[in-house]
C-alpha cells in the first residue's frame, strides 16, 4: 500500500469535507439576529430544578457506560483478547468476520447492559419511560442485531477488497463504505425503523387536510404524515424526517398526536417541512459519507503501522483478528467527532426552526410548544459545555424561544 497516495487522497477528501462544510451548512440562520437567552425568562426555579435533578441522576450511568464500552473494546483491541475471540468463533475468515462481529458487539453491549438498566430506571422514576423491562431487554437485542449485521457487511466488504487488491484496497473500502453510507441511510425508513416502531398514516380529517394543504403551500410533495406508536415506550414527544428520495417519509410520535392542540401539530410539521424542503437528511447523508471515505483512509494509515497491528494479535489487514482493532478506532473516532457534528446538526435544527415561523408566522404556539416539549422530555436547559457540544444534537430549548423572539422583533 503506497501511504503517500492514502494521505493525499485523505487531504483531498478533507479539503471537500472542508468547502462544503463551510458552503452548505446554514451558518447564519436569520440575518440580524442577535437572539438573548433567557431560561428564568420562561422556566420557574422548581421546573428547572427538576430538570438538574433529572440530569443529575441519569448522567452518571449514561457517562460510565459510554466509558466502560470504549475501556471494554480497547481491551478487546489492544491486547491479543479480542482476536482470540474472532478466531474461536469460525474457521474460514467468512465466518470469523460474520460471527466474530456479532461476538464483540454482543460483548460490548452486555457489559454496559446493567448500566443502561440503571439509565432506564431513572427514566421510570421521572415518568419518561413506559417499557416493561421485558420490551426493553427485547429493544436491547434488536438493536445489537441491527448494529453488528450492519457492521459486518461493511467489514466482510472491507476484508474482501483487501484480499482481492492487496495494494489499493483503501481507494475501494473507501467507496464501498461512503456507497454503504447512502444506501443505509435511503433503506433505513424500510428496514430499520420498522423493527422498532409500527407506523400508520394520520387518520383523514380537519388535521391531515390542514397538514398536507400546508405542504402543499410550501412547495413541499408530501403524500403522508406517519404517525409512531412511540408510547408503548416513552412518554417524550417528539417528530423527524427519515429516508430521502421515494423512501423520504415525516414521521410524529403518536404521545404528540394525543397531547398536542392543532396548531402545535402544524408548528412541529412545519419544521419538519422545513428539513424536508432543504433536503436535510440527503445533506447530512453526502456529508456522512465523504467522512467516512476519509475515516477509511485515517484507518489504512493507522493499520499501516505494523506496531498495531502486532499488539491486535493480527497477522496483517486482511486478518479478521484486525476487526476488534477496526471497531474500537470508528468508536474512538466517532465521539471525537460529535462535537462537530452536532454543531452542524444544531444549523440545520436552527434553520428547520426559522423555516417553521416563516410558514406559520405563529409565535406564540412556537414559544407555548417549545416550553412544552421542554417540560415533558425534561430538557437540560442549560447543559454544561462538554454535554452540549458531546450530546446536543439540536439548540436548547431556551435557545430556540430566543431565536423565536428575534424572529418576531424581526417580522414586527
Ligand atoms: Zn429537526
Amino acid at each position: 500500500m503506497n501511504r503517500l497516495a492514502v494521505a493525499a487522497t485523505l487531504a483531498v477528501l478533507l479539503v471537500v469535507l472542508g468547502v462544503a462544510l463551510a458552503v452548505t451548512v446554514p451558518w447564519t440562520v436569520l440575518p440580524g439576529a442577535s437572539p438573548h437567552v433567557d431560561v428564568a425568562r420562561d422556566f420557574t426555579s422548581a421546573q428547572v430544578a427538576r430538570e438538574v435533578a433529572f440530569h443529575k441522576a441519569v448522567r452518571p450511568p449514561a457517562y460510565a457506560s459510554l466509558v466502560l464500552g470504549l475501556v471494554v473494546a480497547g481491551l478487546l483491541a489492544l491486547t491479543p483478547l479480542g482476536g482470540r475471540i474472532v478466531a474461536l468463533v469460525g474457521r474460514g475468515w467468512v465466518t470469523q468476520v460474520l460471527l466474530g462481529t456479532v461476538a464483540l458487539t454482543l460483548i460490548g453491549r452486555l457489559v454496559t447492559l446493567p448500566l443502561d438498566a440503571q439509565s432506564e430506571r431513572v427514566l421510570r422514576r421521572y415518568g419518561l419511560s413506559t417499557q416493561t423491562w421485558g420490551s426493553w431487554l427485547v429493544d436491547a437485542l434488536k438493536g445489537v442485531a441491527v448494529a453488528s449485521v450492519m457492521t459486518a457487511v461493511v467489514l466482510l466488504a472491507a476484508l474482501w477488497l483487501v484480499r482481492l487488491a492487496p495494494r489499493t484496497w483503501w481507494a475501494w473500502a473507501a467507496l464501498v463504505t461512503a456507497g454503504f453510507v447512502m444506501l443505509g441511510s435511503f433503506v433505513y425508513p424500510l428496514v430499520v425503523e420498522p423493527l422498532f416502531n409500527s407506523f400508520s398514516s394520520l387518520p383523514a380529517g380537519q388535521l391531515r387536510t390542514d397538514l398536507l394543504d400546508m405542504a402543499a403551500r410550501d412547495g413541499v410533495p408530501v403524500k403522508d404524515v406517519l404517525v409512531a406508536d412511540a408510547s408503548r415506550r416513552t412518554t417524550s414527544l417528539n417528530a423527524y424526517v427519515s429516508g430521502f428520495g421515494s423512501t423520504r417519509r415525516i414521521v410524529v410520535y403518536d404521545t404528540l398526536v394525543k397531547t398536542a392542540s392543532p396548531d402545535e401539530v402544524e408548528l412541529i410539521v412545519a419544521h419538519e417541512l422545513g428539513h424536508a424542503k432543504r433536503q436535510d437528511v440527503l445533506h447530512g447523508t453526502v456529508l456522512g459519507a465523504l467522512g467516512a471515505a476519509a475515516g477509511v483512509c485515517v484507518l489504512a494509515l493507522l493499520l499501516s503501522w505494523t506496531p498495531l497491528l502486532r499488539r491486535a494479535g493480527a497477522e496483517s489487514v486482511g486478518d479478521p483478528r484486525v476487526i476488534p482493532l477496526l471497531l474500537f478506532l470508528a468508536a474512538v473516532g466517532t465521539l471525537l467527532l460529535a462535537p462537530a457534528t452536532n454543531l452542524v446538526s444544531r444549523r440545520i435544527e436552527a434553520r428547520a426552526d426559522v423555516h417553521s415561523l416563516d410558514v406559520t408566522r405563529d409565535v406564540p404556539t412556537f414559544i407555548a410548544s417549545e416550553k412544552r416539549l421542554a417540560l415533558t422530555n425534561l430538557s437540560d436547559l442549560d447543559p454544561n459545555p462538554v454535554a452540549y457540544a458531546f450530546f446536543s444534537t439540536h439548540p436548547t430549548s431556551p435557545e430556540r424561544i430566543a431565536l423565536a423572539r428575534e424572529w418576531a422583533r424581526l417580522h414586527r
